[in-house]
């Protein structure tokens, strides 16, 4: 089940038919800000404004036909979502009842079925496990899927092949396959290059369960959609715990303050989770400083709340 530097490359062409490289900017105003020079590689320009596109798009790709359904706070349902529609094939997600309501309008309009259940992702997740039994369509894990890791490896793939030097690239973390993606490939492409992991000190699972060396559950209570996860998932963990190099926590209070100076000096709106990375170079600034460093900004997709957030200083 877990995945390799190989599929990666066999996804590179895949995902490239679809999706154009993102860009990667560096911010004079934002590395002075932060005292190193910070690498924004921009996944809130994707299709469906999240880097979760490459994912489903290979697991389409690979796997046309039958169907799926998923489970998601958002951005995976969205992205799933958009690659069912290319490859004009149905798909099903199951959301939390109070999902951001600008992702379920957005998982609608790509012409998906959306079921609204229950208050966490949990709810959501025993639902779909029950649909798919009952419609005999394939069951997507968004974090146990090796396809989806495997197809988000392409996002390393372009920014060491624009950056082969970089000292550290830093990886917000939920369920942990972005962060696991950007490991096999700075394994194979940059090994002295530090792969670092951030998540919310609001929902520590995915860090717990690396720091304790097994998947655990944790409370899951932040507000940041990207990274509200309550359990560490096996096929992530089980990569991260080879090659990460460290993983950091940050508050959902810094996480804010990073949204703000990347829309103040780097042009860009992201939602929490997509400043993340960003917000780990704010909290440990000695770590980082001097240094060459790439912040994935997974995500733009800010709800209304997070929105309002933001203009209040
Ligand atoms: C899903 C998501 C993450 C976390 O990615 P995982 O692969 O679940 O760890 C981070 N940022 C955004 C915007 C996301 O949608």
């Amino acid at each position: 089940m877990v995945f390799s530097y190989a599929d990666v490359r066999a996804a590179v062409p895949t995902v490239s038919r679809h999706l154009p490289p993102t860009p990667m900017w560096s911010y004079p105003v934002l590395n002075a800000a932060v005292g190193a020079t910070v690498h924004v590689k921009h996944e809130n320009t994707q299709p469906v404004g999240a880097f979760k596109a490459r994912g489903a798009l290979n697991l389409l790709a690979s796997s046309p036909g039958r169907g799926t359904v998923t489970y998601s706070t958002g951005n995976h349902a969205q992205s799933m979502a958009w690659a069912s529609h290319l490859f004009d094939t149905p798909c099903t997600v199951v959301m939390p009842a109070g999902a951001n309501p600008g992702k379920v309008a957005a998982v609608r309009a790509w012409g998906a079925t959306v079921v609204l259940t229950g208050d966490v992702l949990a709810d959501a997740e025993a639902h779909a496990v029950e649909l798919a039994r009952e419609t005999g369509q394939l069951l997507v894990s968004p974090g146990d899927t090796p396809q989806l890791p495997a197809g988000v490896g392409t996002l390393y793939v372009e920014v060491l092949t624009a950056h082969p030097d970089l000292d550290a690239i830093v990886v917000p973390v939920g369920s942990g396959t972005g962060a696991a993606a950007a490991a096999v490939v700075v394994e194979a492409l940059a090994p002295r290059c530090e792969v670092i992991a951030v998540q919310s000190s609001a929902s520590p699972a995915a860090h717990d369960s690396w720091r304790s060396g097994s998947p655990c559950t944790r409370p899951n209570r932040t507000r940041v959609e990207g990274l509200a996860t309550g359990r560490g998932y096996d096929l992530p963990q089980q990569i991260l715990r080879k090659h990460l190099t460290d993983f950091v926590l940050v508050s959902d209070a810094r996480i804010t303050e990073a949204q703000r100076l990347l829309a103040t000096s780097a042009h860009t709106l992201a939602e929490g989770a997509g400043a993340a990375a960003l917000a780990a170079l704010l909290e440990f600034p000695d770590r980082f400083a001097g240094r060459e460093v790439a912040v994935i900004c997974t995500g733009g997709n800010a709800s209304p709340a997070e929105l309002a957030e933001l203009a209040v200083p």
